[in-house]
C-alpha cells in the first residue's frame, strides 16, 4: 500500500505530496480560487472536491482514447495519484472561440468563433504574471527541445479534438483551456489538471459561464457551474 509522504509543493490551487513510490506523487485538490495573476483570491467550499471529480473523469476519459496522461487513480473526494514527471515549465493554452486575454490584447469581440484551433505558449511564472511567448522563446530559452515541442503541439490539438466533442455531448461549449506537460524517463507526458478553473466551458444554448470566469467576473455562485458541469460528464462518460 502506497503511503502519503511529505509536502513537497503547495500550488494555488494544489498540493502536492511525496509517496513511498518516487515516481507517484499524491495530489489534494483545495478550495482556493485565485484569478488575475494572484490579486483576488477567496476560499470556496467544495471546489477542490468538485475539481479533483471533474479532473478524474476527464483524465480517465483520455486514457480511455489511447491519450497517454499522468492520472494513476483517485482516492478520496480530494485526492488523486498521479505519475511524477518534471514539468515544463509552459502553459499551453488552446483556443477555439475568442474569450478573456485574447479580446482584451487583440480586440476579437468575446464569442467569436475562430477560423481554427489558435494554440498559445505562456510562460508559467507567477513573478512575471505568465507572459506570452513563441516558439522562438521557447528555444532561445532552452524550456523544451524542439521535438517536444512538435509533440506538444500535436498533442495539445488532439485533446482538443476529444474534449471538444465529449463536451458538446453535453451541450458544453469549449472555448478554451490550458494543459501543462512534463518529463517522465525522457518522454512527455500531460500532467496537471483539466477542471473549469483551466478551461472555459459555456452552455450551449444559453452561452452561460460554467467555469472560473464567474469568480474572475463575479457572476455568481461559481460551485454551482462547476456542479453542472460534473452532473452533464457523469451522465455521459462512464469509467
Ligand atoms: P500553480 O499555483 O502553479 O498553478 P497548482 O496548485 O495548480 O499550482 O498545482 C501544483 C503544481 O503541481 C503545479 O506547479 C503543477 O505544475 C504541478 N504538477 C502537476 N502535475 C504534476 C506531476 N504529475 N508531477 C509534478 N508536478 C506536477
Ligand atoms: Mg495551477
Amino acid at each position: 500500500m502506497l503511503e502519503k509522504q511529505e509536502l513537497l509543493y503547495e500550488g494555488k490551487a494544489k498540493k502536492l505530496y511525496g509517496t513511498s513510490d518516487p515516481n507517484v506523487l499524491w495530489v489534494e485538490y483545495k478550495d482556493s480560487a485565485t484569478a488575475l495573476n494572484g490579486q483576488k483570491k477567496a476560499i470556496i467550499s467544495g471546489k477542490g472536491e468538485l475539481n479533483n471529480a471533474i479532473s478524474a473523469l476527464i483524465f480517465r476519459f483520455l486514457t480511455q482514447e489511447g491519450l497517454e496522461n499522468h492520472f494513476i487513480e483517485q482516492l478520496s473526494s480530494t485526492e488523486h495519484l498521479v505519475q511524477r514527471v518534471q514539468i515544463i515549465p509552459l502553459e499551453v493554452v488552446v483556443r477555439n472561440i475568442a474569450a478573456g486575454s485574447l479580446c482584451k490584447r487583440l480586440g476579437v469581440p468575446e464569442g467569436e468563433k475562430l477560423k481554427r484551433p489558435l494554440l498559445e505558449f505562456y510562460l508559467k511564472s507567477d513573478e512575471l504574471g505568465d507572459p506570452l511567448i513563441n516558439e522562438d522563446h521557447i528555444a532561445v530559452l532552452d524550456l523544451a527541445t524542439s521535438t517536444a515541442l512538435q509533440e506538444i503541439r500535436a498533442t495539445a490539438l488532439k485533446v482538443n479534438k476529444l474534449l471538444t466533442e465529449l463536451f458538446l455531448s453535453c451541450n458544453l461549449l469549449l472555448v478554451d483551456f490550458k494543459l501543462e506537460f512534463g518529463m517522465r524517463n525522457n518522454e512527455l507526458l500531460l500532467a496537471d489538471e483539466i477542471s473549469p478553473d483551466t478551461c472555459r466551458l459555456w452552455d450551449g444554448d444559453t452561452q452561460r459561464k460554467l467555469d472560473k470566469d464567474v469568480f474572475r467576473q463575479d457572476l455568481g455562485d461559481l460551485t454551482e457551474g462547476y456542479r453542472e458541469v460534473l452532473k452533464r460528464l457523469g451522465g455521459i462518460v462512464h469509467v
